[in-house]
């Protein structure tokens, strides 16, 4: 076995492979761009080396530093996580012409897969079923377009070394086939340096359901079952399963020995995954083998008590599979939720900022939370914005399922934009909890997953007005303590004045993000009257007589009339975020000194949303667009935007060119509305 080995990642997973590599002895080297000097995975492990600059192309993909970073630590092999260089083969061969174990499958596996045309063909020879669909190497728009109206709409536009569910275009009818293939070439080019497309029939209410396996290098293969990834969003994965509800054990046995025959097929060794599009018969068709360890692979590791990475890290230091195929067995289920730092009711848009509070749900046996951030920490524009997967073990799904729940219920954050209450609503959607999956489940269930933004309850506001009061009466016991005369009358909080009645206005707002209108800062004035060791409260005309008393951190203890509650409020700036029954809400205070510091952008949507570059400009200066007209592509975060029109109206011009850079916030339109319609 190895004595070190280095982690050519970030994140959460590298986090993950030091877990484990610390429990079986091996001492590990993290690496990290500038942008992560501080981040977990570099103070978890043993040694770091400095890569470069923050963005991934001058620092974590950067073969050469990190081989370099091998021989100077003395780092026997490499584990390089998913994403990054994971599946690059010349970076395999130049580990291994450097004399360093790639801990993964030998470069000629990886490369008869990365292709997902090149992996068809050669599925087919060994006979596993494929999805219908052109793989050629003729790449000519009009050929392509010929072929898509054979396979016959819907169909599928695939980016042929794509990944992360990018380069991906449905195209429902003939006439949009050639604006599709544009637009996917084009992110093709730019997220995987290549522009071959394949075109596949797309299946109406598929699963994604994926096999687990593993080889060795003397010759062994299993398979760990299957995965059930159907719920996505844009073809990316957002919680997953194992099993997959409804599965029989024949199907399950067909699949496992489709996917090994497919391992077997190309030579494979270490952990990989084959991914099948079924049909909601069962019939599964084979899309795309990943040649490394999935982001999903812990469900898979509590359903069959084992841990991967430590199969991983004993295969490439050449001993044999632990386990064989029949000593492999599945106990209970398993759920993974992908929590990250974006707003689901902004079509999923990445949010940026710092981890102001974080506060996960206690780790036991039946509840894991696989992190690379820490409270304080920053969630940066450079890289994928996941912030941690959450995962829940029990004996049967339903069980499951409400592990879930609670332990989202329990996972706060403050600082960025989460999906956390998204995902809250998904586990809680009767779709999915009668496991009617398929990859349409989130769009299907619109209406329940992204209801219209309400109003914040009374209890929330009665909380975050106690918050408040609890916050002063504090700061002016610190205050009088730090005068000197700390029983003076001016330092009281109880609301004593003179020839004043005992009674103020504390107001509140939503802010703006949270409010459907354009306008929608609705005012929430509370009215506090101090009545001795109690607040009467009234909102609404409605009194509410309320104590408090601060507990640990942000917590405290509520009375409000003749209930109980625990709450906490977390504070900054303005800023209030209400923890309360297991749901977040929002609110500014509303300090009418400072009316203008929350209402932050004046532009309507044309602005960046995050740094990134312009890629195309899609109309001509001057030109008259109809309200929601797509007028520019952004990409940022290796993600394609479109900005469009807010209103009917003329695009006077454009700010920047097509290639250039812009920061987050810069204007991009000059747009006029036009008023008279
Ligand atoms: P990636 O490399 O980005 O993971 P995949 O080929 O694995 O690309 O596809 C990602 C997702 O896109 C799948 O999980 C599925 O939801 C959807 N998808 C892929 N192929 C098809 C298809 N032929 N029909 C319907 N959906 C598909
Ligand atoms: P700032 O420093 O942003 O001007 P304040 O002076 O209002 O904010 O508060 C200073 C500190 O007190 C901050 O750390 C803030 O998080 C905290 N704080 C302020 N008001 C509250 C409140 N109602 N509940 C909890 N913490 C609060
Ligand atoms: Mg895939």
């Amino acid at each position: 076995m190895f004595n070190k080995i280095l982690i050519a990642n970030r994140g959460e997973i590298a986090c993950r492979v030091i877990k484990t590599a610390r429990r079986m002895g091996i001492r590990t080297v993290a690496v990290y761009s500038e942008a992560d000097a501080n981040a977990r995975h570099v103070r978890l492990a043993d040694e770091a080396v400095l890569l470069g600059p923050a963005a991934a192309r001058e620092s974590y993909l950067v073969a050469d530093k990190i081989i370099e970073a091998c021989l100077r630590t003395g780092a026997q092999a490499v584990h390089p996580g998913y994403g990054f260089l994971s599946e690059n083969a010349d970076f395999a061969e130049a580990l291994a012409a450097a004399g360093i174990a790639f801990i993964g499958p030998p470069a000629s596996a990886i490369r008869a897969m990365g292709s997902k045309s090149e992996a068809k063909k050669l599925m087919g020879k060994a006979a596993v079923p494929l999805t219908p669909g052109y793989h050629g190497d003729d790449q000519t728009p009009a050929l392509l377009h010929q072929e898509a109206d054979q396979i016959g709409y819907p169909v599928l536009i695939k980016a042929a070394a794509g990944g992360g569910g990018k380069g991906m275009r449905l195209v429902e009818k003939s006439e949009d086939f050639p604006d599709a293939l544009a637009s996917c070439k084009r992110e093709a080019a730019s997220s995987f340096g290549s522009e071959h497309v394949l075109v596949e029939k797309y299946i109406t209410r598929p699963r994604h359901i994926e096999i687990q396996v593993f080889a060795d290098t003397l010759g062994n293969c299993v398979y760990l079952f299957e995965r059930d990834c159907s719920v996505q969003r844009r073809h990316q994965k957002v919680l997953e399963e194992a099993p997959a509800p409804g599965m029989t054990a024949e199907r399950r046995r067909q699949m496992g020995e489709a996917a090994v025959a497919a391992a077997r097929a190309v030579g494979y060794v270490g952990a990989g995954t084959v991914e099948f599009i079924a049909n909601q018969d069962g019939s599964f068709y084979f899309m795309e083998m990943n040649t490394r360890l999935q982001v999903e692979h812990p469900v898979t590791e509590m359903i069959t008590g084992q841990d991967l990475v430590e199969w991983q890290l004993r295969v490439a230091a050449g001993q044999p599979l632990p386990l064989a195929q029949e000593q492999l067995q599945i106990r209970g289920h398993a759920l993974e939720a992908r929590i990250y730092a974006e707003d689901a009711s902004k079509g999923f848009l990445p949010s940026t900022g710092s981890l102001i509070r974080l506060s996960t749900p206690a780790e036991t046996l039946n509840v894991r939370v696989d992190t690379g951030v820490e409270e304080g920490d920053e969630i940066t524009p450079f890289y994928d914005p996941m912030i941690a997967k959450l995962i829940v073990w029990d004996e049967h799904r339903d069980a499951a399922l409400a592990r879930m729940r609670q332990a989202l219920a329990d996972y706060q954050v403050v600082g960025v934009t989460t999906n956390i209450a998204f995902l809250s609503r998904l586990v809680a959607c009767p779709a999915f909890v009668g496991a009617d999956l398929d990859t349409g489940l989130i769009e299907r269930q619109r209406e329940f997953l992204f209801p219209a933004a309400q109003a914040v309850p009374r209890d929330a506001l009665l909380v975050a007005t106690v918050g408040e009061l609890l916050w002063e009466q504090r700061a002016a016991k610190l205050a009088a303590r730090n005068s000197g005369d700390p029983w003076s009358p001016w330092h009281a909080r109880d609301g004593w004045r003179m020839n004043l009645s005992a009674a103020r206005m504390i107001g509140f707002r939503a802010p703006k993000d949270a409010s459907p209108g354009e306008d929608g800062d609705c005012l929430s004035e509370v009215r506090v009257r101090y009545q001795g060791a109690q607040w009467a409260i009234s909102i609404h005309g409605q009194t509410t007589l309320a104590r408090g008393k601060k507990l640990d951190g942000d917590q405290f203890a509520v009375e409000l009339d003749d209930r109980r509650l625990i709450a906490s409020v977390v504070a900054v700036g303005s800023k209030r975020s209400i923890f309360l029954h297991g749901s977040t809400y929002s609110l500014l205070r509303d300090d009418p000194l400072h009316r203008v510091d929350a209402g932050d952008s004046h532009g309507g949507g044309l602005t960046a949303p995050m740094p990134g570059k312009v890629v195309a400009l899609l109309v001509q200066p001057g030109q008259k667009v109809e309200k929601g007209a797509p007028l520019l592509i952004l990409e940022a975060m290796k993600m394609e935007h479109t900005i469009t029109a807010p209103a009917t109206g003329t695009v006077k011009a454009f700010c920047y060119a097509a290639g250039e850079q812009v920061g987050d916030g810069a204007a991009l339109v000059e747009f006029e509305a036009n008023l008279t319609t």
